[in-house]
Formats: structure tokens, C-alpha cells, sequence
């Protein structure tokens, strides 16, 4: 049975609380926005700061042992690389580049998109950001998506995904054909992440947990010495249940997993939002979800999506073969890692339903 998040972070049981009301969640963004400085006296290390936005379409939580004020510029960090990267957030890079298929980016942006497609290329599409016109269409994760779309509508997307057609400029300019979109939602949140830790590692603070929905960035260790430990999320549970834990310092943790968004058709099925570019449908390989490590967020969030989208046996084989240090949760209750994972991470199974193998 999986265990309750009862660990690192003051703030998740509120948060995990709220997104349990998955459609007025939304609505409760203001609320959350509102949700002011928690102070946690009697650590060691002096007093932890910790606070809660929405952005980026999910709950943002700053943990970290320093000035209170830190977290206001760690919000502005991510909603500004929202409002540069949102595919549907009017006025965007990607945004304006989709509408109009030829559009000079921000730096900012083009950092990102042209990591990206380095991953793309190297995962052969299964990091794909030209998905836009296809996760347009499946809209999961919209309010009142409640059926797949016809298989002919698929079909006649799937052209129009192929990242090797976006054409970077020298300057910044990017050139899409035309019906072509990016969507960068599989890899900028982990860039955000490595800007608010480099923010605050900058201003002094040697300890923090920063959450931003499927990602987490970790500097150094508790004030007590011990290192964070993030809970493998049950798959099945609610966003506080957990089937295992990794101990991590100063590193970067992503993973992508069916239950971040997702739908449940008439029929039962259940429809993520992580698609395979070989089909334009939610990737099946059998995976609840795969969680990767790293040093740096970008690489942490894209080769989590890329992983996933892989399968355990073809990721674990990338992973091992590239570096990666990768956990696969098989949806037969299976928990896989790479050596270098298992090597350098302490890792504790929770749950008696799951092993290790
Ligand atoms: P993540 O939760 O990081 O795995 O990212 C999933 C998000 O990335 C989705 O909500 C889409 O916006 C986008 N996405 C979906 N499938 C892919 C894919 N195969 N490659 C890159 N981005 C994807
Ligand atoms: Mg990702």
C-alpha cells in the first residue's frame, strides 16, 4: 500500500488537498496565490521559508532556508518564462510563432527550444516539441475533454509534427510550415527550475526544495544535514501518496506520469497527455511513469518525457547507454532503475505491492 506524503515540504498536504478538485482548480488559484509565508521555527538551520503560487498551468512551492522575499523573485522568474513560452498564452514566443509561423524569440526561448530539439534529434522524436497540432486536438487536461479524437483527424495531423521541419535562423528567427506548432510543456518547466535555484544559490541560500508540478530542483542538504527525500508518487494515488523515496542533494528531479493529466473516456479508458509521436496517442509502453536525475532541470524534464515515451526496456537501455540516471514505474507494479541511479541515490521502497527488479 502506498504511504502519505508526511515529509520535506510544509506545504503538501495543502496543495495536494486542492488539486484533488481537479476541475475548479483553476478557480482556486487565487486562493493558493494568496497563501502567505509558512515559518517553521525549531530546525536547526534557522527558519525555512516556504510559498505557494499557480503558474505554469500547475502549484509552484517554494521551500528554502533564507530572506523570505527570495520567493516573490522566484514567482516572477517562472511567470515571466511562462508568459515567453505558453503555447496558449496570447503574446507568447510560441505563441505568436504558432500563429503566424515566422517569428523572431527571445533568447530565453530560443535556449530552450534549441535544447529541445537537440533532445529530439537525439531521442529520434520521442522528445518531440513540434506536438502542438496533435495536443491541440487531444486537449487533455482542457476542461469538457471527455472523448479521443478520430483516428482520421489523427492521422491527418501527424504530418505536421515533425520537429526536423523547424527551421532556426541565426538572430532567433524560427520558421514552422504552415499548420506546424511547438510546445515546449515537456521540457520549460525544468528550465524554470534551474533559474530559480541558480536565483537563489546566488543570494546565499545553501537549502531549499523547489516543486513545480512534475519537477523538483533540490539545493544541498536540510539544515540538519540529511539529504531531501522526494517521494515516488503512487500512481493511482492522490498527489500526496507515495510508493517509494529517493534521498537527493543539490540535483534536479523530473518525472512524467499518467496521472498529471489526463481523461477518462465513456469507455473507460483512460488518456494521458504525454503522446508518441509514431501513433500522435498517449504513449503505451506499459509505464506508470518514469522519473529521472540530473544535474541541470532542463535535461531532468525533457529526457523525462522522452523516457516515458520510450518504454522501460528502450529508455533504460538509452539511459544507461547516455548517462541517464532513469526510474521506471511499470504499470505491472515494477520499479526499474538504471546502475548509476541505484549507485548514487538512496532508495527506499514503501509500498509491499511494488518490487524492485
Ligand atoms: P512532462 O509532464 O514533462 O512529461 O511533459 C508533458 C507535456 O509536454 C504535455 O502536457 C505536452 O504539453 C508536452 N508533450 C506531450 N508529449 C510530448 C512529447 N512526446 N515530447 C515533448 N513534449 C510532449
Ligand atoms: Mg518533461
Amino acid at each position: 500500500m502506498a504511504k502519505k506524503a508526511a515529509f520535506f515540504n510544509p506545504f503538501y498536504r495543502v496543495c495536494s488537498r486542492v488539486s484533488g478538485f481537479k476541475l475548479s482548480m483553476r478557480k482556486l488559484t487565487a486562493l493558493l496565490a494568496a497563501c502567505a509565508f509558512v515559518f517553521l521555527a525549531g530546525c536547526s538551520g534557522g527558519t525555512a521559508a516556504s510559498h505557494t503560487t499557480f503558474v505554469m498551468d500547475t502549484f509552484f512551492t517554494q521551500t528554502y532556508y533564507g530572506d523570505p522575499g527570495l520567493a516573490g523573485e522566484g514567482d516572477k522568474i517562472v511567470s515571466d518564462i511562462e508568459n515567453k513560452m505558453s503555447r496558449t498564452r496570447e503574446g507568447s514566443d510560441i505563441y505568436n510563432l504558432n500563429e503566424s509561423g515566422i517569428y523572431e524569440v527571445s533568447e530565453e526561448t530560443l535556449y530552450v527550444l534549441k535544447t529541445a530539439l537537440d533532445i529530439a534529434a537525439e531521442t529520434r522524436g520521442a522528445f518531440n516539441p513540434a506536438l502542438a497540432p496533435l495536443i491541440e486536438l487531444w486537449g487533455i487536461g482542457e476542461e469538457g475533454t471527455d472523448a479521443p479524437p478520430r483516428q482520421s483527424e489523427i492521422e491527418a495531423l501527424l504530418p505536421l509534427t515533425d520537429y526536423r521541419d523547424a527551421d532556426v535562423w541565426e538572430g532567433g528567427t524560427v520558421v514552422l510550415p504552415p499548420g506546424a506548432g511547438l510546445d515546449l510543456g515537456g521540457i520549460a518547466k525544468g528550465y524554470a527550475l534551474d533559474r530559480v535555484a541558480e536565483n537563489l544559490r546566488a543570494k546565499g541560500v545553501i537549502s531549499a526544495l523547489i516543486d513545480l508540478g512534475g519537477s523538483i530542483a533540490v539545493i544541498g542538504k536540510k539544515p540538519d544535514g540529511t539529504a531531501y527525500r522526494i517521494g515516488v508518487r503512487d500512481p493511482m494515488g492522490s498527489a500526496s501518496e507515495y510508493i517509494a523515496t529517493v534521498e537527493l542533494a543539490d540535483a534536479f528531479t523530473s518525472t512524467s506520469g499518467i496521472y498529471e493529466r489526463y481523461f477518462i473516456a465513456d469507455d473507460g479508458v483512460r488518456y494521458h497527455h504525454i503522446l508518441d509521436s509514431a501513433t500522435g496517442r498517449p504513449a503505451e509502453r506499459g509505464l506508470f511513469s518514469c522519473m529521472i536525475v540530473s544535474d541541470q532541470g532542463i535535461l531532468s524534464d525533457a529526457y523525462s518525457t522522452a523516457l516515458f515515451v520510450m518504454g522501460a526496456e528502450a529508455g533504460l537501455h538509452y539511459a544507461e547507454k547516455n548517462g541517464i540516471d532513469a526510474l521506471f514505474v511499470t504499470e505491472d507494479k515494477k520499479i526499474m532503475m538504471t546502475d548509476g541511479f541505484a549507485e548514487k541515490y538512496s532508495f527506499e521502497l514503501t509500498a509491499d505491492d511494488y518490487e524492485v527488479i
